[in-house]
Formats: C-alpha cells, structure tokens, sequence
C-alpha cells in the first residue's frame, strides 16, 4: 500500500515536472481577448500577400523538410531538425552553435552587427512538437523565422541579431528558461521576438496575436509592429490577449522585453490540428497571412536593429 502511494506520488510529481504546454488550458487568455480595430474590419475573401518581400515559396518547401520527421520530442528528430537548421543558417552566412542544457540543446545562429555588435536582438521559436509533425506549432515559427533570417542576411545592421529555435517548450518552458538564465550581459538585450504557430486564419480577417501582457519592457515592442503593419498597409488586425505559455515568458521572468506572435488562437480561430495527429503540411495553411505577419516582423526587426 505504501509502495503504491509512494508510486502513486512518484508519478504524479513527474507528470508536473513533464507539464505539457498547452495554450488550450489558459483560460485567462481567453478571457482576455481584445481587438485593436472594432470587427466590423473588413473580412478579406482570400488573403492576399501585400508586400512579396519575403520567399514564401522558400517558405513552403522548408516547411515541408522540416515537417517531414513524425514527432520532433525525440533526441534523434530534434537532431536532424538542428542540423537542418545549421545547414540552411550557414548558407545564408550565420554563425551557428549548439548550447547543450541539462537534458537537451537550444540551436543558436548569429549575424553580428556592423557597429554595436554587443547589442543584441534575439528571434526565436520553439523547434520541438508534441506527438505530429508539428508543421504548424511550430514549423511555422520556425521557418518563418529563418524567411525572415534570408532578408535580413541581405543587409547590414547597426546591432546583432540572433536567432535561437529552443528545445523543450512543449515540456515547460525548460530550453528558454535555461538559455536566458545564461545570458552573460542581459543588459544588451534589445528584446525577443518570439514566433509561434502562425498558419491558420479560418475567418481571413488576418486577426493575429501580438502578446505582450502590456509589459511596461514590451509593450514597445508591440508598438514596433503595429507601426510596420500601418507603414506598410498590411492587412493585419492585432488581437490582444495575455499569455505565459510560450518561451517568450523565460526573457519576462528576467525582466527583458520579450512578445510572442502567433495565430488568433485565443480569440477563437485556433487551429483545429494543434497537438494533433493532422498537425501536416496541408490546405488549411495560409501562406499570405504568414507571409503578410512576417513582413511586418522583418520590417519591426531592420528598426530595432537599425
Ligand atoms: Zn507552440
């Protein structure tokens, strides 16, 4: 009996050291839903790609080889997703590194700045998924980062920019909270943008989340992409909502400016895949919307980075 509580309590302990992340259970950020325009804004039939800066067919194809591997919570998969990676950062001319935490590795790819290269702006997704392929949560993030990371190796900025794709978000935050913890001058960081599922848009209102929980540090990154989305006229709506259930939260626990960008998953056009077996490449992919939110991202980013 006493061996059974004892197994019991073993097992239970463990399934909180293992929590899954999952946006689903933030009944709070549900609850804080707000939209920047009223919405009556004008609902679009088809989305269209405003600005054709950035490669969405690039977009595409990596979308698929990254896709490819069935679930990226194994060593195995998670290391033929870092390598992939490093092949795609090195050939755009990024310095990259593994950093290797108790039980798993963040990918880490640079380009340094021309003038003030301490200063550092960090761009990151979580690279792991839960039980799929995890095309859209978060192969979306992550390989609309590295469309971005292609037009900003196309130039040179005052300050760094680095990108980190994190190990171990879906199991608690472990990679980010890890990687921030050892950052040696947090003083340089400018901020993090955090990219997360960015693909399904149901409704074609081009709604989006930029979360910033109206952190005194962030909220200034926010400011940056509404003004991209006004400059460039991209049809783009921001839904406010709070959440901590992202790597965003490991930078806010250090007091720098972090915001997370995803879907409008909170105020009710969520991907029907999330964590789900038909987490695929496929039709319900919305590549104008991506492309249009990661316009918006790159052209906040070239400001920060001056
Ligand atoms: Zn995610």
């Amino acid at each position: 009996m006493k061996n059974l509580i004892l197994a019991t309590l073993l097992l239970a302990s463990n399934a909180f050291a293992h929590e899954e992340h999952d946006w689903r259970q933030d009944y709070m950020a549900y609850l804080s839903v707000q939209y920047d325009l009223p919405m009556s804004y004008e609902k679009t039939t088809k989305t269209q790609f405003a600005t054709k800066r950035l490669d969405m067919a690039f977009f595409k194809q990596k979308l698929i080889t990254l896709s490819s591997t069935t679930d990226r919570r194994t060593t195995d998969n998670l290391d033929i997703a870092r390598q992939f990676l490093k092949s795609e950062y090195e050939k755009i001319g990024f310095e990259v590194r593994f950093e290797n935490f108790g039980g798993g590795s963040n990918f880490v790819a640079e380009k340094k700045g021309a003038t003030s290269p301490e200063k550092v702006l960090i761009l990151s997704s979580h690279i792991d998924s839960v039980r799929c392929k995890g095309a859209n949560d978060n192969g979306t993030g992550t390989i609309g980062l590295l469309t971005v990371a292609q037009e900003l190796a196309k130039n040179n900025y005052a300050y760094t920019v680095r990108v980190v794709g994190f190990d171990k978000e879906e199991t608690g935050l472990v990679g980010s909270d890890a990687y921030v913890a050892s950052l040696q001058s947090k003083a340089n960081i400018i901020g993090n943008i955090n990219f997360e599922m960015m693909g399904f848009n149901s409704r074609k209102d081009g709604s989006f989340h930029v979360i910033d929980c109206q952190k005194a540090t962030s909220v200034a990154l926010t400011n940056e992409i509404r003004s991209s989305i006004a400059n460039l006229g991209l049809p783009l709506t921001i839904v406010k909502a709070c959440t901590d259930r992202s790597d965003h939260a490991s930078f806010w626990r250090h007091d720098l400016p972090a915001v997370v960008i995803s879907e409008n998953f909170f105020g009710g056009d969520a991907d029907p895949c999330y964590h789900a077996k038909c987490d695929i490449v496929d039709e319900r992919l919305d590549y104008g919307y991506m492309g249009n939110i990661l316009e918006a991202v790159l052209d906040a980013s070239e400001h920060l980075l001056k």
